[in-house]
């Protein structure tokens, strides 16, 4: 990534010595490489016929062909010393006529062609090491736009976003509002002292609408927009980064009262000092600019510097200081509310069918973000559209949603009976543990038709990672997560490597809440998990601040609550195993199963009154909105 720029210049520059060095070839005689004592010796024994000195070549015609050859040439290291030499031994043989002639032809007048070649690489050379040191230093430069910021002007899709785009984020608009009525009348603010904030860090996960919040700020004031990519900071030449920070606050000054937008700024302010890796010095020198334009510009200029990062606990400290980013806006998953009005503003330019409740539809997506929704209508769209429908219609958004959490349905991968008889009875496990867990969020649709990289899936409720979950719930998760596992020893008599990523995530939940969350009485309420985090390559790794002997108590934890998880599951699901049964012939029917469905043969009902349509049967509360 680095070099990418210079591999072309070195392509450039091999041609370019091939081609001298052909044409080299080309014009340079034929010199054959006949030592200078065979030379000599060709001659006085009276082999050659004539001979011509041209230069410091010898040219000579032979009496006798030597092997096959009539003519001959060699480079002669001293023709003077030579001729000299030979005088008497020539002289000699001209009279006797062994030797017609020789001619001596000074040394050709230099050639402006020979010298092409050569120039051209010392050019070239020369324009490479000016592009590398003035490129850096000089960025006015019209030859060179390595230092210049590749800013975006104004709105880049020259479509105006205003807070009404950005459907939900209340509380977030409502603090950018202040930001918007001080670049709108800043003398409003100064002429009573008020400080209004240099910079702003959007906070929050990807796709929740930083982006679109910032544009709208710029948007709602009527203000230029300049908006980079931390990423883009990162570049090849030491120096560059600094140069275009500099350059995106000068143009940003220039067409005040403006807003300067850094995406991603993890990737450019990232603590110093810490990690490993290339690029170091770089990303330093880079911050470091940041951190001087910063603080250079004062308050009455118009310029506001927005932020986004969905890392603010690896960033720098220094950036975070007052007169820096001092205010810091979190940008959180929308609630369900929220979800209702980012599904209303994206499914305008959608035709939707009467059967579509987008209500419903924002209940079943606890913990999807803006993008998320965005994405599923968009997918939902394409499904429509790939059955020529003009309208999309529930099921579309039903698939769209299975397909997003579970990858594409492969209804064309070959399944034997048997392989489909064991998934039925991996996610039959699943479901039935569920359905007897209390704390347990319901199951809302199961599924033995493979999906991305499995075989079988039962859905409940979609984890909500912000959502608070008690020490009972967490474990009941876990008891959930085995019921694939445990399905499988008890009702094939063997295991399979189906569950491996069930375990990975029951391990990764016993570990959180021992060794995390204070949750295990052994190791009392001490978090061990929670230490910062360092980046080694290209990973964060945790640093561990407990001892050995604390790591062995962890990992007996671990296993003792796993154990006591895995032999809870054990007691439901043989408890049950008629009700398992029931529910594994009729996946093996008909291949899906709603929850209604579902609950019908748990509670002994008739499956056939109950509804089919899963994800979306409205079962089921956002918990935290209740
Ligand atoms: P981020 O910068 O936080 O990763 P973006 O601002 O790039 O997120 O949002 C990505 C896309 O998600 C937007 O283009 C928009 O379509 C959609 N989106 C996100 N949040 C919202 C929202 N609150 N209202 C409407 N659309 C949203
Ligand atoms: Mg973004
Ligand atoms: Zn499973």
């Amino acid at each position: 990534m680095k070099n990418r720029r210079i591999i072309p210049l070195l392509v450039y520059l091999v041609v370019l010595i091939a081609v001298f060095s052909w044409a080299n070839q080309l014009f340079s005689k034929n010199v054959s490489s006949v030592p200078y004592s065979t030379v000599v010796q060709l001659v006085k024994a009276g082999h050659v016929k004539a001979f011509v000195v041209e230069g410091t070549t010898i040219h000579m015609e032979l009496n006798t062909p030597i092997n096959g050859k009539t003519t001959l040439s060699a480079v002669l290291a001293d023709p003077e010393a030579f001729l000299q030499e030979l005088k008497p031994s020539l002289d000699e043989q001209l009279a006797s006529g062994v030797l017609e002639s020789y001619h001596v032809i000074p040394p050709k007048a230099f050639s402006p062609y020979e010298l092409i070649g050569p120039l051209l690489i010392v050019g070239l050379i020369l324009l490479l090491a000016w592009v590398m040191v003035v490129g850096r230093a000089n960025n006015s430069n019209p030859l060179n736009n390595f230092g210049r910021a590749r800013t975006v002007l104004g709105v880049p899709d020259g479509k105006k976003v205003t807070f009404a785009d950005v459907a939900g984020a209340d509380e977030e608009k409502q603090e950018l509002q202040e930001v918007v009525d001080f670049l709108r009348n800043p003398e409003k603010f100064t002429a009573i002292g008020a400080r209004i904030p240099h910079g702003m860090l959007l906070v929050g996960p990807p796709g929740t609408g930083k982006t679109m919040l910032a544009r709208a700020v710029a948007g709602e004031a009527d203000v230029r927009f300049l908006s980079i990519s931390g990423s883009d900071f990162v570049e090849m030449y030491v120096g560059v980064g600094a140069s275009r920070v500099r350059d995106l606050f000068d143009q940003a000054k220039k067409v005040a009262p403006a807003i300067i937008f850094i995406d991603e700024i993890d990737a450019v302010g990232r603590k110093r000092g810490s990690g490993l890796g290339g690029g170091h010095d770089e990303k330093e020198q880079t911050l470091n600019q940041l951190l001087v334009e910063m603080d250079g510009f004062s308050r009455t200029e118009g310029v506001i510097v927005l932020a986004a990062t969905n890392r603010p606990d690896i960033l720098d400290p220094a950036l975070l200081r007052p007169g820096r980013f001092d205010r810091q806006i979190h940008v959180g998953r929308p609630d369900v509310k929220g979800r209702e009005e980012i599904l209303k503003v994206h499914a305008k330019d959608k035709k939707l069918d009467a059967s579509v409740d987008l209500k419903t539809v924002a209940r079943s997506t606890a913990g999807f973000t803006g993008a998320d929704l965005s994405n599923l209508l968009n997918e939902a769209a394409i499904l429509a559209a790939r059955d020529s429908r003009p309208v999309l219609n529930m099921e579309d958004l039903n698939e769209a949603l299975m397909k997003i959490t579970a990858g594409p349905a492969k209804k064309s991968r070959v399944q034997t009976r048997k392989d489909l008889r064991e998934t039925a009875i991996h996610e039959a496990g699943h479901a039935v543990a569920m359905y007897f867990l209390p704390t347990h969020d319901p199951v809302r649709h199961i599924t033995i038709i493979p999906r991305g990289q499995s075989l079988g899936a039962t859905w409940y409720l979609p984890a909500d990672d912000s959502a608070n979950l008690t020490r009972n719930q967490m474990y009941e998760q876990i008891v959930s997560l085995l019921g694939g596992r445990v399905a499988e020893a008890l009702f094939l008599g063997d295991i399979s490597v189906g569950a491996s990523n069930d375990i990975d995530r029951a391990t990764k939940l016993a570990r959180d809440m021992v060794a995390r969350y204070g949750m295990c009485e052994k190791l009392g309420t001490v978090s061990y998990l929670g230490g910062g985090e360092v980046f080694i390559g290209r990973d964060y790794q945790t640093t561990k601040s407990y001892s050995e002997k604390v790591a062995g108590t962890i990992d007996d934890e671990v296993k003792t609550l796993i154990d006591g998880a895995y032999a809870h599951c054990k007691q439901i699901l043989e408890d049950h195993s008629d009700k398992l049964n029931r529910v594994v012939e009729f996946l093996l029917d008909k291949e899906s199963m709603s929850g209604e469905q579902f609950r019908a043969l748990m509670e002994g009902r008739t499956v056939e009154e109950a509804s089919a349509t899963s994800l979306f049967d409205g079962f089921g509360e956002d918990k935290r909105d209740t």
